[in-house]
């Protein structure tokens, strides 16, 4: 349909992002192509040593889903974005093509070694999110072309992860978040995956600050370099959510934390995660 109908045409999912934006008039397409209707497209399978997420899969289905609750960090995001009904509509496959660069999938799913599967015209494909994620609403997409599945692979034992939002209020997106995943062995860190939200015009990679936790027995210094080297790493901007410095003070301060429980979830502790609100 997207092929017969040109670029005039949109898909809709959850329309969480969508109708908000015809709404504004800032989207204006002529045709609809609604993906409610296609069946066997929302599911969250456990397939040898990958997850497998439909694209059509509510974001709250991932929150109660016992599979997904495997890697903790993606049922730390699905539990905290904006409120009951959004979460009850917005899909994961609609948040990663949106790309907006406050949304919380990107960022926590940036942290995991992830796959997007594509189809098209001219076939299927499989992108890693960090190429898919071009730049602020914008992706690897081609225009006749839709997102099918998200893969993530699972993580090892003696994992662990964490994802901290900071938000106002509950319907808002986030001002900050960090997504921290750590690949622990005899208390040293063999691994370490830190990757931030809304501080930039996408998800962020903060290598040097993974490069402080990687081969260290994390304490008091390791993670003060991290928070340093977070805080160089991100780019964010002024505006009504808070100055550029409150965000990159905040950053570094969520980092920390998702750190902090990281490193409990490895050794096998049983923490919950909330957002933060202001
Ligand atoms: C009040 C409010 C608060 C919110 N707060 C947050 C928040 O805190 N954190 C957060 O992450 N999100 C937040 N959201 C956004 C929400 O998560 C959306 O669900 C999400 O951004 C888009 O998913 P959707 O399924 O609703 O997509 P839609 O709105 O239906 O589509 C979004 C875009 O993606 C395209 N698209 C959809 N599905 C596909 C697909 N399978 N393949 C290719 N293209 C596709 C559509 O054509 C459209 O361009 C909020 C939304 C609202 C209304």
């Amino acid at each position: 349909m997207l092929g017969q109908l040109g670029e005039d045409a949109k898909l809709l999912a959850g329309g969480q992002s969508l109708i908000p934006l015809m709404k504004l008039r800032f989207a204006n397409p002529r045709h609809l192509v609604d993906l409610n209707f296609i069946a066997g497209t929302a599911y969250v399978k456990d397939d040898d040593g990958v997850l497998r997420l439909g694209a059509m899969t509510r974001h709250a289905e991932i929150e109660s889903s016992s599979v997904a609750s495997k890697i903790p960090i993606l049922h730390d995001c699905a539990a905290g974005i904006a409120d009951v009904q959004v979460r009850n509509r917005g899909t994961i496959g609609g948040s990663l093509a949106e790309a907006d660069p406050s949304g919380d999938w990107g960022t926590v799913l940036m942290a995991l070694p992830t796959q997007v599967r594509c189809l098209g015209s001219s076939g299927e494909r499989a992108i890693p999110l960090g190429e898919f994620i071009k730049d602020a609403y914008t992706t690897a997409l081609g225009h006749d072309e839709l997102l099918t599945e998200v893969v993530v692979s699972k993580p090892p034992k003696g994992s662990g992860g964490a994802y901290i939002a900071f938000k106002r209020s509950a319907p808002v997106y986030p001002t900050a978040s960090a997504a921290v995943q750590l690949i622990m062995e005899d208390d040293v860190c063999k691994q370490a995956a830190i990757a931030l939200g809304c501080v930039g015009l996408a998800p962020i990679r903060a290598g040097d600050a993974e490069a402080a936790l990687r081969g260290q027995r994390i304490g008091e210094k390791q993670i003060a370099t991290a928070m340093d080297a977070t805080q160089a790493a991100v780019d964010p901007q002024s505006d009504m959510r808070g100055s550029a410095d409150y965000k990159r003070t905040l950053v570094g301060a969520l980092v920390k934390r998702a750190i902090d429980i990281a490193m409990r979830r490895a050794r096998g502790e049983q923490v919950e995660v909330s957002h933060i609100y202001a």
